[in-house]
């Protein structure tokens, strides 16, 4: 079992979110099996946004470090979407520079959220290198959106409050793809607690039984270190 994005820990292995500052604090207290994630979210992005994204370069060369943000883009809360962009666009040079992937949080801006990503894809075509994977944490959206986002190469992390029908569309992608490929590649989805007051055991129990699998199966279809994290142990 893996908590892929969590601002609390408990007795699961996780990703835990952090700010620079926080990580600095935390990270000789938190147990071995808690990687982190440092970004700025776009809630508090704020006119010292440079600031805030430069404490990040030196933070997140760290091998505790495993993804960048969460960060992204927000149409309902915080500063103006350019200034959210520009933000964002720091961030992503430096996922690109620390090669890890990066945890999104987009609420109401995914064309803005895609071309971003086709622009990075293009970037990277030209330089002959592969962009790193972007998952949009606490995904909320319908089928159709879930698929226009994997089309485009984008992964899916779920908390408790996921659309059925996607959480069993992108099974069933997932299924199909490994049929014809073998063991897929990439992992089909993630699961998280995100900020949620409960356990990660609870979403796996609640995912097994809309899917009808067993956690077991899940155990190892969601664990990102199978799968972006190409094998990486604590
Ligand atoms: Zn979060």
């Amino acid at each position: 079992m893996f908590n892929f994005h969590t601002h609390h820990t408990d007795d699961v292995p996780c990703i835990l979110n952090c700010s620079p500052d926080d990580f600095l604090l935390r990270q000789d207290h938190e147990r071995a099996d808690v990687a982190f994630s440092v970004g700025l979210h776009p809630w508090n992005v704020s006119a010292d946004w440079q600031e805030k994204v430069e404490k990040m370069r030196s933070v997140t060369t760290s091998p505790r470090v495993w993804t960048i943000g969460e960060c992204g883009l927000d149409k309902v809360r915080g500063d103006a979407l350019s200034v959210q962009i520009e933000a964002f666009r720091a961030q992503i040079a430096i996922a690109e520079a620390v090669k890890k992937p990066m945890v999104i949080h987009c609420v109401k801006a995914f064309d803005e959220l895609l071309a971003l990503r086709k622009e990075l894809t293009e970037q990277c075509h030209r330089e002959g290198r592969a962009a790193q994977p972007w998952v949009i944490h606490g995904f909320r959206g319908k089928p159709e959106q879930a698929k226009q986002m994997m089309a485009k190469g984008l992964l899916l992390s779920f908390c408790h409050l996921y659309h059925v029908e996607t959480l069993r569309l992108v099974f069933s992608l997932y299924k199909n793809a490994s049929a014809e490929e073998g063991r897929s590649r990439v992992s089909p989805f993630f699961l998280e607690t995100d900020d949620h007051p409960f356990s990660v055991h609870q979403i796996y129990e609640q995912v097994s039984h809309h899917l009808g699998v067993d956690v077991s199966l899940l155990d190892s279809l969601c664990d990102p270190r199978q799968t972006i994290f190409h094998q990486k142990a604590f």
